[in-house]
C-alpha cells in the first residue's frame, strides 16, 4: 500500500512532521521515564519543550500556531506515554491559554499571555460545577457588577478543575471562569483559592483535580473580564470544540500505545486466534480513528464557531475506541496487562475519563442528533 496519503494526512506539511518529532523525542526522554510515578504532580513539560502557549501569538511569548493539527499532535504523542500530564497540559494550553488567546484584547494578552506561556504561572479554565456538567448552562455562579469600583464580584463553586491544585498544597494560579451575569453568562478571568483536591481517581491521577470555591472575589471590569459581557457562551462553545478534538487525539495516542504493548507481547507469544482477532480489530479501530481525528482537525480554524457535529463525533468514537483497545492490551497480556508495570492498565483507566471529561458520551449524542437534524434536505454528503 502507498501510505503517502496517510502521512499527508496525519502530518501535513513538513512542520507538522517536524513538530510530531519534537515532541515524540521528548516524550521518549522525559515523559516516558517518569509516567510510572502517579501520585507526584507532574508540570515537567513547563521548559522541556516550550509549547505551553502552542496556540498564542508569538509577540505575547506564545509559539504562534494557532492549528488544530498542531494541537493534535502534541496531544496524541503526550498521551503516548502519559495521559495524566497531557490532560494537565489540555487544561492549561487549551482550556486556558488558546481560549484566552482567541477572546483576550491585547492588553490582557500583554497583561496574562507571557507568564502562562513561559510556565512560571500554570492554571485551567472553570466550567462545571456541583449540580452543573452536562447541562452546563445550568450554572449558578454569578458575577454581580459595583458600578462604584467598575468590577464584580463573583461567588460560586466550580467542580473537577484540572490544574486548580497544582501540588496539593497551593492553588493553580490563573483561571478562566465562566459565571452568569444575569439571566445569561459573562465570561470572566481571575487568580484565586482552592478548597478541595480530589485524590483518588480511577484514572489521570497524576493530573490534580480540584473544587474552587468563590466568596465576593472582586474582578476589575477593565482587566478581568474576557470578551463582551453576556457573551460567553459563544467563547465557551467554540473552546469546547478544539478541547474536544484535543481530547480525541489524547484517546489516539492512548491506543497507539496499547496496540504497540499488545504487539510486542504478541511476538513473543505463539499465535493464538484470540491475540490476533484482538490486534487486528484494535488496530483497524485505531486507525479509524486516527484518520477522522486528522481529517477534523486539519480542517479546523480555531477563531471560528460550527464544528461541533464532528468535533463531538470524534471525540465520541476515539475516546470508547482508546477504552476497548487497551482493554484488549489487557486481555491479550492476562495477568502482566493487569499489572501496572506494563503500562495498559493504566491507559485503560485514563481511557475512561475521555468518555467523561470534555462532554459525557451521551451529551456527545443529543448534541449530534440534533446537528444532524439541521442538516440540508437531511442528507449527508
Ligand atoms: C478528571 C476530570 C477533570 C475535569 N476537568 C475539568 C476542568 O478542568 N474544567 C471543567 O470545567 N470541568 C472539568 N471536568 C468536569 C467534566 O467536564 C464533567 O465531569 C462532565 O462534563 C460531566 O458532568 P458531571 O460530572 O456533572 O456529570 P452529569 O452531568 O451529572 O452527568 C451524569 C450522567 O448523566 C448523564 N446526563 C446528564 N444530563 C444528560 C442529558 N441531558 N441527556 C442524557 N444524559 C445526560 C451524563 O451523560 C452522565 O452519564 C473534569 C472532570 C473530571 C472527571
Amino acid at each position: 500500500m502507498n501510505t503517502n496519503s496517510l502521512t499527508k494526512l496525519f502530518n501535513p506539511t513538513d512542520d507538522h512532521a517536524a513538530l510530531r518529532e519534537m515532541v515524540r523525542s521528548f516524550t521518549e526522554r522525559e515523559v516516558e521515564p517518569q509516567a510510572l510515578d502517579t501520585i507526584e504532580v507532574k508540570h515537567s513539560i513547563n521548559d522541556g519543550l516550550g509549547i505551553l502557549g502552542l496556540t498564542a501569538p508569538d509577540e505575547f511569548g506564545g509559539t504562534g500556531l494557532p492549528d488544530a493539527t498542531a494541537v493534535s499532535i502534541v496531544h496524541e504523542e503526550l498521551s503516548y506515554s502519559d495521559p495524566a500530564l497531557c490532560l494537565s497540559y489540555l487544561a492549561h494550553s487549551i482550556l486556558l491559554v488558546n481560549n484566552l488567546a482567541v477572546n483576550a484584547n491585547d492588553e490582557q494578552l500583554a497583561l496574562f499571555m507571557p507568564g502562562i506561556c513561559d510556565g512560571s504561572k500554570i492554571g485551567g479554565m472553570c466550567m462545571s460545577e456541583p449540580n452543573a456538567g452536562t447541562d452546563v448552562l445550568g450554572m449558578k455562579s454569578n458575577a454581580v457588577y459595583d458600578s462604584a469600583r467598575d468590577g464584580f464580584i463573583l461567588n460560586g463553586t466550580k467542580m473537577w478543575i484540572t490544574n486548580g491544585t497544582l501540588t496539593g498544597k497551593e492553588t493553580g494560579d490563573l483561571f478562566l471562569v465562566y459565571a452568569r451575569t444575569g439571566p445569561r453568562r459573562g465570561q470572566i478571568l481571575l487568580s484565586l483559592w482552592w478548597r478541595k483536591a480530589w485524590r483518588d481517581k480511577l484514572g489521570m491521577r497524576a493530573s490534580p483535580t480540584a473544587e474552587l470555591v468563590f466568596e465576593n472575589v472582586f474582578l476589575p471590569a477593565k482587566t478581568h473580564v474576557v470578551g463582551d459581557v453576556n457573551g460567553a457562551t459563544l467563547c465557551m462553545m467554540r473552546n469546547l470544540e478544539i478541547e474536544r478534538v484535543a481530547l480525541a487525539a489524547m484517546a489516539v495516542g492512548i491506543a497507539r500505545r496499547s496496540l504497540d504493548e499488545m504487539i510486542a507481547y504478541a511476538s513473543n507469544r505463539p499465535a493464538l486466534a484470540r491475540i490476533q482477532k484482538h490486534i487486528s480489530e484494535s488496530y483497524a479501530e485505531y486507525m479509524a480513528g486516527k484518520c477522522y481525528l486528522y481529517a477534523i482537525a486539519n480542517g479546523l480554524d480555531l477563531s471560528t464557531y460550527g464544528n461541533g457535529l464532528d468535533a463531538d463525533g470524534v471525540k465520541l468514537y476515539c475516546a470508547t475506541m482508546a477504552k476497548n483497545v487497551a482493554d484488549r492490551a489487557i486481555q491479550v497480556m492476562g495477568g502482566y496487562g493487569y499489572c501496572g508495570e506494563y503500562t495498559v492498565e493504566r491507559l485503560w483507566r485514563d481511557a475512561k475519563l475521555l468518555e467523561i471529561g470534555g462532554g459525557t458520551n451521551e451529551s456527545h449524542h443529543k448534541n449530534m442528533a440534533r446537528d444532524l437534524h439541521k442538516l440540508d434536505g437531511n442528507k449527508l454528503e
